[in-house]
């Protein structure tokens, strides 16, 4: 006998990418951002009171989503704050699936959707991202919940804005499109002007990639206060803390840094993608701040498991698609050597 519910028993839990102890190593399977926050955020976190320790923090978050609001060209009553990106897309998967109600999207795409759509125990829907008309079956599956990850990881391009309006079209009146734009920082259009259209349509943002506050556990959902107002029933009462409402505020006041930040590491991804292809992987441009390089030479594990014995964590994932390639996240330029010349070694070696 269980304690747990079947589904429970069932599933494989999420797989987070390994975080090594060692210090000495080149850490680049995370996608975490390899530049510090802004000084202002330490400055907050530092200046963080016993007495608002003491105290429940804001229900709603409404310092963060006034600032954010200002910055985004939004209204500060579409925002909800959250415990990062993937406590928003718990709560959309709560709040709209269930077992007659389906959560689809096209894979490959982020691990995770599939991991909380067995929790739920809702029905899977998963299209292949590869055929042309994947967006097509994804609005005739009519599913309550579509998820489009926008740029999409871990392939890394940015679905066209008008082909995800398009979709939202399709589905409004029948079900939610929920947008994860965990990496939108890195790409050159987002979706931000599709909450004023569609009554469907979420928009995910995490400050875990473009604003290096992954350690501080803080997303956000942006929609209309239709949706909003449904899905602050399903979270928790409190998900987000004072702390990190407070380097959440700051990081996304100080636009200055953010894209100085951002900048740097588009700059890098350039010089990574054409060093990368010189040594004969091919890589596809990229919209975020990782690269999926395919080994054409080698197989994908076995560079894998070299470049970890020489301290460089990249990601591989041992799925359909997905097998002969490595996601890379872009680090600074003294990371992004040492990943070059171990990958030179490595695919030159016998
Ligand atoms: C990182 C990420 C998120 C959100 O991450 P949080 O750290 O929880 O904010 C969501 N979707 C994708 C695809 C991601 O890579």
């Amino acid at each position: 006998m269980s304690y747990f519910r079947y589904n429970i028993e069932c599933m494989s839990g999420y797989t987070p990418g390994f975080q090594p102890k060692q210090t000495d190593i080149v850490k680049l399977n995370t996608n975490e951002n390899p530049y510090p926050p802004s000084p202002k955020v330490l400055a907050v976190v530092a200046d963080t009171s016993a007495e608002a320790l003491r105290r429940y923090p804001e229900p709603l978050g409404e310092s963060f989503a006034k600032t954010a609001a200002g910055v985004l060209g939004v209204k500060s009553e579409q925002i909800l704050p959250t415990n990062g990106g993937d406590d928003l897309l718990n709560i959309c998967v709560r709040a709209f699936c269930d077992a007659s109600r389906p959560v689809a999207f096209a894979e490959p795409t982020y691990s995770l959707y599939p991991v909380l759509a067995a929790i739920q125990d809702c029905p899977v829907i998963a299209v292949d991202r590869s055929q042309p008309d994947a967006l097509d079956k994804l609005a005739k599956a009519q599913a309550a919940l579509t998820i489009v990850c926008n740029p999409n990881a871990p392939t890394c391009e940015l679905t066209p804005i008008d082909a995800v309006a398009a979709l939202a079209k399709r589905l409004a009146g029948k079900g939610v499109v929920l947008i994860d734009e965990a990496y939108v920082d890195y790409a050159e259009d987002n979706a931000l002007r599709l909450i004023e259209r569609f009554d469907n349509v979420i928009v995910l943002r995490s400050m875990s990639k473009g604003y290096s506050l992954a350690g501080m556990r803080f997303g956000f959902g942006v929609a209309q206060p239709s949706l909003i107002d449904g899905l602050v029933k399903v979270r928790d009462s409190y998900p987000v803390d004072v702390v990190a409402l407070r380097a959440a505020t700051a990081a996304i006041a100080d636009q200055v840094y953010f894209r100085a930040n951002i900048e740097k590491i588009k700059s890098e991804r350039i010089r990574l993608t054409t060093a990368l292809r010189t040594l004969g992987l091919n890589v596809p441009a990229t919209q975020t701040n990782f690269l999926l390089a395919q080994c054409k030479t080698k197989p994908a594990e076995a560079v894998f498991k070299a470049l970890s014995e020489a301290g460089i964590f990249v990601r591989y994932f041992k799925l359909p698609q997905l097998e002969d390639k490595l996601r890379i996240t872009v680090g600074t330029p003294e990371q992004n050597d040492r990943l070059l010349e171990a990958m030179k070694t490595i695919l030159t070696a016998g």
